[in-house]
């Protein structure tokens, strides 16, 4: 494609496509990046320009663009079936997508519902959940309790319970009203967050303390806990240890609320285990994942529960107990087919232990940031690293959110071929699973010379 044909192709898609999460306005100065081919961990634009996917092509990626061994397993499926309903029919993906899922993940989850997108199954989770509570006589349990600084995603019932002003605010007069608890986040720079000194595992203790009395006050009314285990990506990359979903998870049996795991964005070894929940050795109620699911191909979703709350809507039709939740593409045999050879090359290595050890290098290689007057704080759980920019490092006065400081790191890391999209003043890497020792230094040093620039004045 010729440089002209880019510039059009910019045009054109500035004509008619209105882009997600984008103040469209920003692209009068703001250049869109034409993408026409990706290979591996790059993306590649017209005039042999290319960047390297740091940000995993917003989480989903874990093994690189077109694997060929996604791609091999997806042309043999579109020559079989495309799609069929699954309300009345089955077939082979679904079901061995199905088991495979039991298998994997934690404890006694067995039973699947699909989707379409990751929102999409936090709306099953909350159904489910309040409906469970409905066919068990307690239909007055209609609350959910989420985290101060939570994202679940963008259609109404997820974004009622994202706390994340940025995305919710303009909506809600028509939102759900959940229950905010100030959550375990580890890092110093929110108002009144970890004082510098106290360790991770103490604040997350102090703080499960505001958890421990919203149950006591709220969990007659409360269907279920929702959160993100261990890292809220989409509010900065914000981290917290596995003691809180440990106490977390015993404190819901023991009020008798349900416990939902979005592992959507941490799920598949992001954490350095295969499941976040791992770590803390909790089985969720519910789980909910996408993202990585199809290893960043297609659009694919799942909520899995346990037999125990499947057997409350197990009766004769006339009960009217049925979840009767449906999506015209639930359980597409082309995208279970891409979980299917995701999860093929999942069990090829130990990529657990792979994960922690790049984000290990990641952390050391960004180790000179901790003495830069303009950062705050660097943090890493597994393949996650993320950085906060501030006015006064040690200070954490945070830069006003106007000053767009991070995204002049992004624009620096462009003109060196890196993708490193930031989420407000926070620089984040999330880079796929293929990506190798070497690239992760490159990552470093471009975005700690972005760091200088987007800090000098
Ligand atoms: C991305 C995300 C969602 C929403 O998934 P979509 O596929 O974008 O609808 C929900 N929860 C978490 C934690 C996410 O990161």
């Amino acid at each position: 494609m010729s440089k002209d044909s880019a510039a059009a192709l910019v045009e054109r898609s500035l004509a008619h496509v209105w882009h997600p999460c984008t103040q469209m306005k920003d692209h009068e100065w703001l250049p869109l990046v034409p993408i026409t081919r990706g290979e591996g961990a790059w993306l590649y634009g017209p005039d042999d320009k290319r960047y390297f996917d740091a940000v995993s092509a917003w989480w989903t990626n874990l093994f690189g663009h077109r694997h060929p061994h996604i791609v091999s397993r997806l042309k043999e499926q579109l020559d079989t079936l495309d799609h069929v309903m699954l309300a009345g029919f089955t077939h082979p993906p679904v079901v061995e997508l199905s088991e495979r899922l039991a298998r994997i993940t934690p404890g006694d989850l067995s039973r699947c519902m699909y989707t379409d997108n990751g929102s999409s199954a936090v709306e099953v989770a909350l159904k489910m959940s309040h409906h469970y509570w409905v066919n068990s006589g307690k239909p007055e349990k209609t609350r959910f309790i989420a985290l101060s600084g939570s994202y679940h995603g963008e259609t109404l019932g997820a974004l009622a319970v994202s706390s994340t002003g940025l995305y919710r605010d303009a909506y809600k007069q028509l939102l759900l009203e959940p229950i905010v608890v100030r959550g375990p986040d580890c890092g110093i720079l929110e108002p009144g967050g970890r004082p510098p000194g106290r360790s991770w595992e103490d604040h997350a203790r102090a703080r499960f303390k505001e958890m421990e009395r919203a149950l006591e006050q709220y969990a007659d009314t409360t269907a279920a806990v929702i959160v993100e285990p261990l890292i809220q990506c989409a509010s900065g990359m914000r981290m917290w240890p596995p003691i809180y979903l440990k106490l977390l998870s015993e404190a819901c049996k023991r009020h008798g609320v349900h416990l939902i795991a979005d592992e959507i964005a941490v799920g598949f070894c992001r954490t350095g285990k295969l499941f976040a929940c791992e770590w803390a050795d909790v089985t969720p109620d519910f789980m909910c994942l996408s993202k990585g699911l199809t290893g960043g191909t297609l659009p694919l979703a799942v909520c899995l529960t346990n037999e125990h709350i499947y057997q409350a809507f197990y009766d004769d039709y006339a009960s009217g107990k049925a979840f009767l939740h449906s999506h015209s593409y639930t359980g597409n045999p082309i995208t279970c087919t891409a979980a299917l050879a995701t999860l093929d090359i999942l069990e090829q290595r130990d990529w657990p232990a792979h994960v922690r050890n790049l984000g290990q290098r990641l952390y050391g290689a960004l180790s000179e940031l901790s003495r830069h007057p303009h950062v705050a704080d660097i943090r890493q759980q597994g393949l996650v690293v993320a950085v906060d920019l501030a006015q006064d490092g040690p200070a954490a006065k945070p830069y006003a959110a106007g000053e767009r400081r991070g995204l002049r790191v992004y624009q620096h890391g462009l003109t060196r071929g890196a993708l490193l999209r930031p989420l407000g003043n926070t620089v984040y890497f999330m880079p796929p699973y293929v990506t190798t020792p070497e690239e992760i230094d490159w990552l470093a040093e471009v975005a700690i010379e972005g760091i200088h620039s987007a800090t000098a004045d």
